[in-house]
C-alpha cells in the first residue's frame, strides 16, 4: 500500500527514510501545543523551529495578517517603490535595536537570506572604503548560519557541509568556546573563551588582517547544539574585529527577540556588532520574513558614496513583503506588553535545573546545557568516553517522550528544546516529566 508523504523530500532528512517512515503532519495548534493527524495534542518544546516565541495563539498577529491580505497582499521593494508597513517596520525595527545602534534595515525572506545579505553587505563596505582584498569570512566551528552558499561555505559542521562541497573561497573556521568537547581540553569556560579567541587572532594574523572582511557568530551556538560561550567571549571577538578593522556579524535569528532572557543574544554579552541577521521570531513564525540590520557605523559609508559603489545589488522579491511587515509590526507591538526576556530566563533557570537534575539521574546524559529558553541534552553511550549515542536510541528517545505528550527536537545526539518563551512552570514540568520518562524507556531497553 502507498504510504503518506511519500511524494514529500524533507530538510534535513534522508529521501529514503521518508517513504518508508513518513513524518508526523501536525494539523492545528493553541497555545503552546500542538495536535497531529492522529489527534495527539503534545506540547512542542521545539518551539516550531525556535521561532513561535509567542505561541500559536496570538491573535493580533493574525489579524494584522489577514487584514494585511484584504489591504495589500503585495507589492515589491525594489528601486523606486516599497509599502507602507514595509517603511514603518524598518522605523520600528531600528528603534527596537537602538541599543544596538543598528541605523537601517533590509528586509529578506528568512534567516539564510538574512546571512547572505549581511556578507554581501560586508564586502561591499570594504570595497566602498578602497579596501578592496577584504573579502574572507571567519566563522566558528559548529556555527550554523543557514543553507544558501555563503552561509553554508561559514557554517562551521560538518553534517551541514559534507554532502555540498566545495564551498565559497575565503571561508575559514576556528574553534568555538564548548566546554563539554574542544581541541584545548579545556573545561573552564573563561580560559577556553581565551583560547578560542587567541586562536580567532591567530588565524587573522595569518591570513593577513587586511584581506578579511568578516568574522560572523552566533552570540549563543544553536543548531550546533546549544553552546553557551563565556560572557568574555563575544567582547574578545568583537576587540579583534576592532583592532584588525574586521566587520562583526552577529547571527541573532535565533537569539533575538527574547530568547536567551536578554532582548538580543549582543545585548546579553554587551557587545554591538556591525550587522545583525534576524528572522524566525520577527514574525513569531507565522509569515516567512527576515532582516539584516545595518549598523550607524555603516550607513555614511554606502549613503554618501557617489560613485556607485554603494549601490546595492541584491535582494528579494520578498524583501519587504507587506504581509510579513504587518505581521511583524503586530510582533513588536506584543513584544511592548510581554516580557518575553523575563520569563524565558526565569522558565529556563527551571529548565536547566530540572535537567541537572535528570543528568543524575541518567546516564545517557553526557552535557545539559544552555540558557533562557534554548537549551541542549548532549546524549551519550558512555561518559567517560562522551561516545555519541547512536541514532537509533535517539529516535526511540524522542518518540517516547512525544508519547509522553512532548515534542522535543532530535538532531545527532543532541536533543533541542526551544519552546514557547510564554510557557509557564508547569509547561516546564511536563517537560521534565516526558524526557524523563524518554530516558527510562531507553535504559529499560538496555537493561
Ligand atoms: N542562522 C541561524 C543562527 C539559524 O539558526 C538559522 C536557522 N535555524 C539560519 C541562520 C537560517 O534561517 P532560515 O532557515 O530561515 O533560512
Amino acid at each position: 500500500m502507498k504510504k503518506e508523504a511519500q511524494e514529500l523530500w524533507q530538510p534535513m532528512t534522508h529521501p529514503g527514510t521518508v517513504q518508508d517512515d513518513p513524518p508526523i503532519a501536525i494539523t492545528s495548534a493553541k497555545g503552546v501545543f500542538i495536535t497531529d493527524a492522529n489527534n495527539q495534542t503534545v506540547l512542542d518544546a521545539v518551539g516550531g523551529l525556535w521561532n513561535v516565541n509567542l505561541g500559536y495563539s496570538c491573535q493580533s498577529i493574525k489579524d494584522a495578517i489577514a487584514q494585511q491580505l484584504q489591504e495589500l497582499p503585495y507589492y515589491s521593494s525594489f528601486r523606486g517603490v516599497t509599502t507602507d508597513k514595509t517603511l514603518k517596520l524598518s522605523q520600528n525595527l531600528t528603534n527596537w535595536f537602538g541599543e544596538e545602534q543598528m541605523g537601517r534595515a533590509f528586509f529578506t525572506s528568512g534567516g539564510s537570506d538574512s546571512v547572505e545579505t549581511a556578507l554581501r553587505l560586508a564586502r561591499q563596505y570594504h570595497k566602498i572604503r578602497g579596501d578592496k582584498d577584504r573579502y574572507k569570512f571567519i566563522g566558528l566551528k559548529k556555527g550554523y548560519h543557514g543553507t544558501h552558499f555563503g552561509g553554508a561555505s561559514i557554517n562551521g559542521n560538518v553534517k551541514f557541509r559534507r554532502n555540498y562541497e566545495p564551498y565559497l573561497p575565503g571561508c575559514f573556521h576556528v574553534s568555538c568556546p564548548w566546554t563539554y568537547r574542544n581541541p584545548f581540553n579545556e573545561e573552564k569556560s573563561d580560559r577556553l573563551a581565551q583560547l578560542c579567541a587567541q586562536q580567532l587572532e591567530d588565524e587573522v594574523i595569518s591570513q593577513s588582517p587586511d584581506t578579511v572582511a568578516a568574522v560572523i557568530m552566533e552570540p549563543v551556538l544553536g543548531a550546533g547544539g546549544v553552546i553557551v560561550p563565556d560572557s568574555s567571549f563575544m567582547p574578545l571577538v568583537r576587540e579583534i574585529c576592532d583592532n584588525h578593522g574586521i566587520l562583526l556579524i552577529a547571527d541573532e535569528v535565533i537569539t533575538a527577540f527574547g530568547r536567551t532572557g536578554a532582548w538580543t543574544g549582543s545585548r546579553l554579552w554587551n557587545v554591538q556588532p556591525d550587522l545583525m541577521c534576524l528572522a524566525k521570531a520577527l514574525t513569531n513564525g507565522y509569515f516567512p520574513l527576515g532582516a539584516t540590520m545595518i549598523s550607524e557605523k555603516l550607513v555614511d559609508t554606502f549613503e554618501a558614496n557617489t560613485d556607485g559603489a554603494g549601490e546595492i545589488n541584491h535582494g528579494y522579491t520578498y524583501s519587504g513583503h507587506p504581509v510579513g511587515a504587518a505581521a511583524a509590526l503586530a510582533v513588536l507591538e506584543e513584544l511592548k506588553t510581554n516580557d518575553l526576556p523575563t520569563n524565558s530566563s526565569l522558565r529556563g533557570k527551571e529548565l536547566a535545573q530540572g535537567l541537572a537534575k535528570l543528568k543524575d539521574a541518567h546516564r545517557w546524559i553526557g552535557d545539559a546545557r544552555g540558557i533562557g529558553l534554548m537549551h541542549a541534552l548532549e546524549l551519550v553511550s558512555d561518559r567517560s568516553a562522551k561516545t555519541a549515542l547512536d541514532k537509533n536510541s535517539m529516535a526511540l528517545v524522542g518518540q517516547e517522550i512525544y508519547n509522553n505528550g512532548v515534542m522535543v527536537r532530535i538532531s545527532g545526539n543532541n536533543m533541542i528544546l526551544s519552546p514557547p518563551l510564554i510557557i509557564t512552570d508547569q509547561h516546564v514540568k511536563n517537560i521534565l516529566d516526558a524526557i524523563d520518562a524518554g530516558l527510562s524507556a531507553l535504559t529499560k531497553q538496555h537493561d
